[in-house]
C-alpha cells in the first residue's frame, strides 16, 4: 500500500547547485563575492547591497558545492548513487543547467581532454561527470563479471537541429563543406517515446576509449564567442550511455536488463542582451532561449500541476520528456558563479533551480527483456538497413529534382509538424474522451446505484406499508393494553397504597421492635446495675464483716487485757493478803516474844523478890505474903490483862483471816462469776458469729441465687422477647412477602444478624457476668469459710486458754485456802500453845501461892 503510494507520489527531482571559483580575470579585476555556500547546511547565501538596497537571499538544495569543491567529490556525493540506480535498470537524467562559463561543461566533460596526461589506469583530477560515470559502470560490470554491452550516443541541439557529434569523419566533412551539419530527424518510436533517426550509436568496450569520443564530439561542437566566455557554447550537448546486462533466470532463460543514463549540458541561460549576442545570432539566442524557455514552461507545468505540459513545444523537451515528470530519475546541477557581475544571473539559476525541486517524477525500472525478443527486434533492424543498402546500391529508388525534394522535404516537415501537433492534439482529445468516459462511467454508475436505491426505496415503501398497517394494528392493540396498563397500574396503585400502609405497620413493627430492643437495653442496664448492686453489697459485706471481725478482735483482745487485769488484780490482792498475813503473824510473834520477855522478867522480879524474902526471913514474911499476894493478884491482873489482849488479838486475827477468808472466797466467786460471764460472752460471740456467718452464707446463697435467677430471667426474657420478636416479624413479613420480599426479607434478615449479634453479646456478656459473680461469691465463700475457720480455732484456743485460767485460778484459790487454813492452824496452835502457857503459869503461880504460903506458914 504504502510503495504503490509512494510509486503513485513520484519521488523529487534532486537538485544540486555548484559554485565556481573566481577566474584569472575575475581575480585580476578583483571582483567582490557575492555568494557564500555552507555545504554542510546545503545553504547558499547571497547578499549584495546595490544603491542601497540590501538583497540577501538563503537557498536551500539538495547538496551544495562550493567553489573548492573537487570533481571528484561532486561526483562521489551526487552521481555515484545515480549511476548505480541506472546499473540497476532504470532511466536517469542528469542536466547541467547554468549561465555560461560557470562551468558546466567542465562538471559534466571536465577539462581532461585537453590535457590527455591521465594517470596510468587513472582518471585525471579534472575529468568531469561523463569519464567518471563510464568508467565507474565499466568497474562494476567488469566486477560482476556478467555479460554487458555499453552503447553511448553524443547530440548535439542547436537552433531546434539535431546533430550526431559521433557521426563518422567523412559524412561530418560533406556536412562542412555545405557548412551545415546534417540534421537528424526526430521521430515517434511507436512506443511513446522518440527517436533520433540515423543517430550513431557507438559501442564502447573499457573506459579509455570515453576520452577518443568525447574529444571527437566536442570537437565537433558548434561554439561562438561571446563577450562572456571565449569557449561558450549555445547549443545543448546529450550524452547518453545505454547499458544492456544480461541475466540468467532461475528457470535458465536469458533475461536483457536495460539502463540508460542520460547527460545533459545544457546552453547557458543568460538572456539575449546579457549575452551580447547581435546580429545573426539573435536568432541563435532565440532558439537557445526557445528551448529553455520551453524547458522553464515544462518545469511550472509540472510544478504547478497544470493540467497540459508543453512537451512538444520544443525538441529538448521532446528529447527529455521522460526525464521531467517520467518514469526517469532526475538531477538537476545548477552551477553559478561567485562573482557581483553575475549576479542577475546567479539569482535566476537559483530560482529556476529551487523552482525545478519541486517536480515530481515516478522512477519505473525498465522492463527486462528476452534475449529471444531483443534479437528478433535486431534481426529486423539488419533487415531493414539491408533494405536500406540495397536500395542505395541498386540505385533503385525515387529520383526527383532537388529542388523539388528539398520543398516536398519542407513540406513533409510542415506535415511532420502537424502530424505532431494533431498527434498531440488527438493526445489531449483522448485525455480529455478518457476523462469524459470516466465521468460518463461514474455517471452510469451512479445512475445504476441510484436505480438500484429506487428499486430499494419502493420495496421500503411497500414494506412500510406493511408495516404501518401493522403498526396501526399493533398501535390499537397497544391502546388496549395501554387501557389494561393504567388498570393495572391504577390496581398497582392501589396495592402500593396498601403496600404503603402495611410498610407503615412494618415500620411501627419495626419502631416497637426497636422499642423492644431499647427496653432490652435498659433491662440489660438494670441487670448490670443489680449485679453493681451485688458486688456493692458484696463489697458492704466484705466491709462489714472486716470490720466485725476486727471489733471481735478488738473484743477479744480487751477481754483478754481483762482478764489480765483480773489476774494481775487476783495476783496482787493474794499478795497484799499473804503481806498482811506475814505482818499480823510477825507482829503476833513480837507480841508473844514480848510477852515472854515481860514473863522471864517478871519471873527475874519474882525470883527477886523470893530471894530478898528468903534473906530478909521473917520480918517480911507478912509483907512477903501481902506482897505475894498483892503480886498474884497483879499478876492475876495482869494475866487476865495480858489473856484479854491475847485474846482479843486473836479474836482480831481470827475474824481478819475470817474475814480474809470470806474475801478471797467472794474474790474467787467473783473471779468466778467473771470468767463465766466472759465465757458466755466468748460462746455468745462464737455464736453470734457462726450465725453471722450462715447468714452470710444465706446471703451469699441467696445472691446466687439471684444472680442465677436474674441471668435465667433475663436469658428467659431474652427468648421471649426472640420468640416473640420472631413471631412477630415472621407474621409480619408474611404479611408483605407479596410485594416487599426482597426489601423486608434483606431487612429482616439485617436485623436478625444485628439482633442475633446483639443477643449473643448479651448473652456472652451475661454469662460473663455469671461467671465473674460465680467466681467472686465461691471466692467470698472461701473466704468466710476460711475466717469462719480461723475464728472456729481462735474460739477454741481462747476457750481452752480461758479453762486453763479458770483452772489455774481455781488451783490457786484452792492453795491459797490450805495455807490460810494452815496459818489457821498455826494461830489456833499457838492460841492453844499461849492457852497451855498460861495455865501452866497458873498452875506454878498457884503452887508458887502454896508453896510461899507454906513456907509462910
Ligand atoms: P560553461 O560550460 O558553463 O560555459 P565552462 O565549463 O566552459 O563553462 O567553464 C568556464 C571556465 O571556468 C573554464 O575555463 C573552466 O576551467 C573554469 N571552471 C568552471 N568551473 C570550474 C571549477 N569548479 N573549478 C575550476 N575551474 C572551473
Ligand atoms: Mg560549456
Amino acid at each position: 500500500m504504502s510503495s504503490r503510494h509512494d510509486k503513485e507520489k513520484g519521488v523529487n527531482v534532486q537538485v544540486l547547485l555548484r559554485c565556481r571559483p573566481f577566474s584569472d580575470d575575475e581575480l585580476r579585476s578583483n571582483a567582490p563575492q557575492v555568494l557564500t555556500c555552507n555545504d554542510l547546511q546545503r545553504e547558499v547565501a547571497v547578499s549584495q547591497n546595490i544603491a542601497g538596497k540590501h538583497i540577501d537571499r538563503v537557498f536551500t538544495f539538495d547538496k551544495v558545492f562550493g567553489p573548492s569543491a573537487q570533481q571528484k567529490d561532486l561526483y562521489d556525493q551526487a552521481v555515484v548513487p545515480i549511476v548505480n540506480e541506472v546499473l540497476e535498470g532504470f532511466n536517469c537524467t542528469i542536466f547541467a543547467y547554468g549561465q555560461t562559463g560557470t562551468g558546466k561543461t567542465y562538471t559534466m566533460e571536465g577539462e581532461c581532454r585537453r590535457s590527455k596526461s591521465a594517470p596510468c589506469g587513472g582518471l585525471p583530477a579534472e575529468a568531469g561527470v561523463i569519464p567518471r560515470a563510464v568508467k565507474q559502470i565499466f568497474d562494476t560490470l567488469e566486477g560482476q563479471q556478467a555479460e554487458y554491452s555499453v552503447k553511448v550516443t553524443f547530440l548535439e541541439l542547436y537552433n531546434e537541429e539535431i546533430t550526431d557529434l559521433l557521426a563518422p569523419e567523412d559524412i561530418s566533412r560533406v556536412a562542412a563543406e555545405d557548412k551545415q551539419k546534417k540534421p537528424l530527424p526526430l521521430m515517434e518510436d511507436g512506443k511513446g517515446g522518440v527517436l533520433v533517426r540515423g543517430l550513431e550509436e557507438e559501442i564502447v568496450t573499457s573506459a579509455n576509449e570515453i576520452f577518443t569520443l568525447l574529444e571527437r564530439g566536442s570537437s565537433k561542437r558548434r561554439t561562438a564567442e561571446t563577450f562572456l566566455n571565449k569557449q561558450s557554447s549555445r547549443s545543448h550537448s546529450l550524452f547518453s550511455i545505454t547499458i544492456h546486462i544480461k541475466e540468467a533466470t532461475p528457470e535458465g532463460e536469458e533475461l536483457i536488463k536495460c539502463g540508460k543514463l542520460n547527460l545533459v549540458d545544457l546552453a547557458g541561460s543568460e538572456n539575449i542582451s546579457r549575452s551580447g549576442a547581435r546580429d545573426g545570432r539573435a536568432r541563435e539566442a532565440g532558439e537557445i532561449n526557445k528551448s529553455l524557455l520551453t524547458l522553464g514552461r515544462v518545469i511550472s507545468a509540472l510544478v504547478e500541476h497544470l493540467g497540459h505540459v508543453p512537451y512538444r513545444d520544443s525538441k529538448l523537451t521532446r528529447l527529455l520528456r521522460d526525464s521531467l515528470g517520467g518514469r526517469t530519475k532526475t538531477c538537476i546541477i545548477a552551477t553559478v558563479s561567485p562573482a557581483v557581475h553575475c549576479l542577475e544571473e546567479t539569482l535566476s539559476t537559483l530560482d529556476y533551480a529551487h523552482r525545478a525541486k519541486n517536480i515530481r517524477n515516478k522512477p519505473e525500472v525498465n522492463q527486462k527483456m528476452m534475449k529471444s525478443t531483443l534479437i528478433k527486434d535486431l534481426y529486423g533492424e539488419i533487415e531493414r538497413l539491408k533494405a536500406e543498402v540495397y536500395a542505395s546500391r541498386e540505385k533503385n529508388g525515387v529520383y526527383m529534382p532537388k529542388e523539388r525534394y528539398y520543398q516536398e522535404e519542407s513540406e513533409r516537415k510542415a506535415m511532420a509538424e502537424q502530424i505532431e501537433q494533431m498527434g498531440g492534439q488527438i493526445e489531449n482529445y483522448q485525455k480529455q474522451l478518457e476523462e469524459l468516459q470516466d465521468k460518463y462511467v461514474g455517471q452510469v454508475r451512479e445512475c445504476s446505484d441510484l436505480t438500484s436505491k429506487l428499486d430499494i426505496t419502493e420495496k421500503n415503501l411497500s414494506q412500510t406499508c406493511k408495516v404501518l398497517a401493522s403498526t396501526n394494528e399493533e398501535l390499537k392493540k397497544s391502546q388496549y393494553a395501554m387501557k389494561e396498563k393504567d388498570f393495572i397500574i391504577s390496581e398497582q396503585k392501589k396495592s402500593e397504597n396498601v403496600l404503603v400502609q402495611q410498610a407503615c405497620i412494618l415500620q411501627s413493627n419495626l419502631e416497637k421492635a426497636t422499642k423492644d430492643n431499647s427496653s432490652l437495653h435498659q433491662k440489660i442496664g438494670r441487670e448490670d446495675k443489680l449485679s453493681a448492686d451485688n458486688r456493692k453489697v458484696v463489697d458492704n459485706y466484705q466491709v462489714e464483716l472486716s470490720e466485725q471481725i476486727s471489733n471481735l478482735f478488738n473484743r477479744v483482745a480487751s477481754c483478754l487485757s481483762q482478764q489480765n487485769v483480773h489476774l494481775q488484780g487476783v495476783n496482787k490482792l493474794s499478795q497484799s493478803r499473804l503481806e498482811a498475813h506475814n505482818k499480823a503473824i510477825l507482829e503476833m510473834k513480837k507480841k508473844v516474844r514480848a510477852s515472854r520477855d515481860l514473863y522471864s522478867s517478871h519471873l527475874e522480879e519474882v525470883q527477886n523478890v523470893v530471894r530478898l524474902h528468903k534473906a530478909n526471913s521473917n520480918a517480911c514474911l507478912e509483907e512477903v505474903s501481902a506482897l505475894t499476894t498483892s503480886s498474884a493478884s497483879s499478876i492475876d491482873e495482869f494475866l487476865a490483862s495480858g489473856d484479854e489482849t491475847t485474846s482479843s488479838l486473836f479474836d482480831e486475827l481470827q475474824s481478819a483471816l475470817s474475814s480474809h477468808q470470806g474475801e478471797m472466797a467472794l474474790f474467787a466467786r467473783e473471779l468466778r462469776q467473771r470468767f463465766h460471764t466472759t465465757m458466755e460472752q466468748t460462746q455468745e460471740m462464737s455464736e453470734y458469729t457462726s450465725t453471722f456467718f450462715q447468714k452470710l452464707m444465706e446471703e451469699s446463697k441467696n445472691a446466687e441465687s439471684r444472680a442465677a435467677e436474674a441471668n435465667n430471667g433475663q436469658i428467659n426474657s431474652i427468648i421471649d422477647f426472640q420468640k416473640t420478636y420472631e413471631a412477630q416479624s415472621k407474621s409480619d413479613a408474611d404479611k408483605l412477602i407479596a410485594d416487599l420480599t426482597n426489601l423486608v426479607s434483606s431487612h429482616i434478615r439485617r436485623q436478625h444478624e444485628l439482633v442475633d449479634s446483639r443477643l449473643h453479646n448479651f448473652k456472652d456478656a451475661v454469662s460473663s457476668n455469671k461467671i465473674f459473680l460465680d467466681e467472686h461469691v465461691s471466692t467470698v465463700n472461701n473466704l468466710t469459710k476460711d475466717a469462719k475457720r480461723k475464728w472456729e480455732t481462735f474460739s477454741m484456743q481462747a476457750e481452752n486458754e480461758a479453762r486453763e485460767g479458770a483452772d489455774f485460778s481455781a488451783a490457786k484459790h484452792c492453795r491459797m485456802e490450805l495455807l490460810l487454813q494452815q496459818s489457821v492452824g498455826h494461830a489456833e496452835s499457838a492460841f492453844k500453845h499461849c492457852k497451855i502457857t498460861h495455865e501452866s503459869l497458873k498452875e506454878m503461880n498457884s503452887k508458887q501461892v502454896t508453896d510461899v504460903s507454906s513456907l509462910v506458914r
